[in-house]
């Protein structure tokens, strides 16, 4: 309803001077809720307004062989290449705070209920891989979108007349008791980030000061091992472990530190 409210550049500009911004915030200090809360906020309007489509969207329409949004083809490869890139180097930023979906997903669960959490991994990582693979049969061999199912689109669009408008603001609803049950499951940049931020080298960590208590670990929603300096690739970089802290122990550090 409110896209191109912006020109198409803002979309890249933001990826770059986002990541850029939150990485030399989190290299100086974790940020406090209220700035973690402001960059949410942003980029969940500036998916309803600029964002046009997502880049879970863009990856399926180049899988499909379409040009997204009309641009060339080429050019949001190799933006989607460098966003691979840069997880890698700084971990899942875009995840954590600059992709819309994302971010309002986790305004979602930021809303104080009761929670529903678990060590489910081994299972929402069989969902992901049976989605992705599913995601990639339907647009290479039929053209079908299926990530349209899930209204990302309708719901960025605020076009509430379509029937998968209410499907996304189901999903929404159960983000507030589930953490991110889209970006872990369904979506297909969400596979590959998360297979690729295993290896990224600016990452969660603790410090010396750390005296292996765990209750940071009890709190993330994703069973990131912390303590044990381990990676399962699903850190949304949320920061509830460094929350919990009491030592300050939690860092946002290269690995080789
Ligand atoms: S997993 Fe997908 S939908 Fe979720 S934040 Fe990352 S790119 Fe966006
Ligand atoms: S809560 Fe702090 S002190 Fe306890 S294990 Fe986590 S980082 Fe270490
Ligand atoms: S709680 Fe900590 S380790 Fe878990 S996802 Fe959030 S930032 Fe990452």
């Amino acid at each position: 309803m409110f896209q191109k409210m912006f020109p198409d550049i803002i979309g890249p500009l933001y990826l770059f001077f986002g990541t850029m911004g939150i990485f030399l915030l989190l290299k100086r200090k974790i940020p406090g809720i209220k700035t973690r809360i402001t960059f949410l906020v942003i980029s969940t309007l500036l998916g309803l307004t600029a964002f046009t489509p997502m880049f879970p969207v863009q990856f399926q329409q180049l899988m499909m062989g379409i040009s997204p949004g009309n641009k060339p083809i080429v050019a949001v490869a190799a933006i989607i290449f460098l966003l691979l890139l840069s997880t890698l180097i700084f971990g899942r930023i875009f995840c954590g705070y600059l992709c819309p979906v994302g971010a309002v997903s986790e305004l979602a669960y930021l809303l104080k209920t009761k929670k529903f959490t678990g060590r489910y991994g081994a299972v929402i990582s069989t969902i992901r891989s049976i989605a992705f693979a599913t995601l990639i049969t339907l647009a290479v061999f039929w053209g079908v979108s299926m990530l349209d199912w899930f209204g990302i689109h309708a719901f960025f669009h605020m076009n509430t007349v379509s029937p998968v408008f209410y499907v996304f603001l189901s999903i929404l609803f159960v983000s507030v008791f589930i953490y991110r049950p889209l970006c872990r499951t369904i979506c297909p940049m969400g596979f590959m980030m998360s297979l690729i931020s295993k290896f990224n080298i600016f990452r969660i960590q603790t410090e010396k000061s750390c005296t292996n208590c765990t209750i940071c670990e009890t709190k993330c929603p994703t069973d990131v091992p912390i303590t044990s300096r381990g990676h399962n690739g699903e850190c949304y970089l949320c920061f509830r472990c460094a929350d919990r802290c009491i030592r300050d122990s939690i860092v946002y550090s290269s690995n080789k530190e």
